[in-house]
């Protein structure tokens, strides 16, 4: 049976209010991540700087950069303008198969900001894309199968992506690819192997070879560690850690890929997180901050060695959009943002500002029970008592938190909350007195965390 229907809709109508919008996207679109019935998402029109804007003009201070990815901030002037650029006369799209100044370009620039001998680079579509080849890659390269990651990690919601996730998002999608071993972190707790940095690098070290010898060294690919553990609480290795993983894999021929999805590209202060922590990896993966998300374009970046391998035997692997030209040229101009303006210093010098607001954060509210932040890469972690007991359970919430949140969004304060964990992670153009009036607000909204405390 064919049913008519009425237009509605269209580009050319007039614009539309919050309501409109959220209605309609409710009823046509269907949502990542929740039940999009009860969801009452907010509905932005247009962002500038730290700051994004609902059509009725309501002004919300960004503390999340969109999922941690427009680390240069919203509608730069000199962006918005290279990409008009890239369209006028340009071919606008190049298969995958075509070499184009903008790919010759962009991978040498990559070549030049990747410490190392990370000089060859594949374009993906984003993050989870740019996992999803690096575990091809590695399997390729070495001949095993066997992928190992950690539980507190987030590698992407594509399926193999998914497996090689160790928080509870991936519960749902098993059992999903195979050919992956989760191991525990190094970081404090809830489990501890230690009471200090020393303690913990050398026995979870330990661990982890006991891990390797059981699973059959010969098996394994490849390690992957985000560098620094992004939306499972922002968590820097020990010190000691990445440089002794880096050694441990080299004995047994294993891989270290570092994904960088999310703590690459000036967020934790430097260009790229690695270089915080004295190891190199073997393959890196990257998106989300290389173009601020202005398109969307992510890469896998890999060693001499391994480039060389892929110029004798077939790289299995692409899609359509891979390497797109417009998307490539929008990498150019963030980049030369970022860099001319020295939004990665910036990060560091804001860090210093971060932590002592945290600080007084945590003097000031029982449920604050611990915070951190590397760069602009903050995290604040809520208990429900004083003895350090998680306010929400993994995969969940608290109505504290929820209230909280509420609070955030009627204040004009755009973040998320994971769980138990809230995060402070705005754009890396971020102003001292903009970053203090974000923390203003979530010191007003922790009242409401605080009355849950037992
Ligand atoms: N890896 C990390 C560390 C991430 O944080 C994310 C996304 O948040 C991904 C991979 C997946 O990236 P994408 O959503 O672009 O596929």
């Amino acid at each position: 049976m064919f049913f008519e229907k009425t237009p509605s809709a269209r580009s050319e109508d007039p614009a539309m209010d919050s309501r409109t919008i959220i209605e309609l996207s409710k009823q046509h679109t269907m949502w990542s991540w929740s039940k999009s019935g009860p969801l009452q998402p907010l509905a932005f029109e247009r962002a500038e700087g730290v700051y994004l804007y609902t059509p009725e003009g309501k002004r919300y201070l960004d503390f999340n950069s969109q999922l941690m990815s427009v680390n240069i901030g919203h509608s730069h002037p000199k962006v918005l303008e290279r990409m008009k650029q890239a369209i006028d006369g340009h071919m606008l799209f190049a298969a995958p198969s075509a070499a184009t100044p903008v790919r010759a370009r962009l991978g040498k620039r990559l070549a030049e900001l990747v410490p190392g001998d990370i000089n060859s680079f594949f374009f993906t579509l984003g993050g989870a894309e740019a996992n999803e080849n690096a575990i091809k890659a590695a399997r390729l390269y070495t001949g095993r199968h066997k992928i190992l990651s950690r539980y507190r990690s987030y590698h992407g919601a594509t399926h193999a992506a998914m497996q090689l996730t160790g928080d509870p998002r991936r519960w749902a999608n098993e059992p999903g690819a195979s050919g992956f071993v989760r191991v525990m972190d190094p970081i404090p707790y809830d489990y501890s192997f230690g009471t200090t940095d020393a303690e913990r690098t050398a026995n979870h070290l330990r661990y982890l070879e006991e891990v390797i010898q059981y699973e059959g060294p010969h098996t394994i690919a490849a390690m992957f560690v985000e560098t620094v553990i992004g939306t499972n609480g922002i968590q820097p290795p020990p010190a000691g850690w990445l440089p002794g993983l880096r050694a441990l894999l080299d004995k047994y021929g294993i891989l270290l890929v570092c994904d960088e999805v999310m703590c690459g590209f000036g967020r934790t202060g430097k260009l790229f997180a690695f270089e915080h922590f004295g190891a190199q990896p073997d393959i890196l993966t990257m998106a989300k901050g290389l173009t601020s998300s202005y398109v969307p374009l992510g890469a896998m970046g890999v060693t001499d060695k391994i480039a060389a391998h892929f110029r004798d035997n077939v790289f299995w692997g692409g899609l359509t959009y891979n390497a797109h030209p417009f998307c490539l040229a929008v990498a150019e101009a963030v980049l030369d943002v970022m860099l001319e303006e020295d939004m990665v210093g910036n990060a560091a010098r804001m860090q210093h500002v971060m932590l002592a607001e945290m600080a007084a954060l945590k003097a000031r509210h029982p449920s604050v029970r611990d915070y951190r932040a590397i760069g602009l890469f903050g995290a604040i972690e809520l208990q429900k008592d004083r003895q350090g007991t998680r306010m929400a359970p993994y995969n969940g919430s608290h109505p504290a938190i929820d209230r909280m949140m509420a609070f955030f969004k009627q204040e004009g304060l755009f973040t998320i909350s994971h769980w138990w964990t809230l995060m402070c992670n705005p754009p890396l153009c971020i102003t001292e007195a903009e970053l203090r009036e974000g923390f203003a607000i979530i010191d007003r909204g922790l009242a409401f965390t605080d009355e849950a405390v037992e």
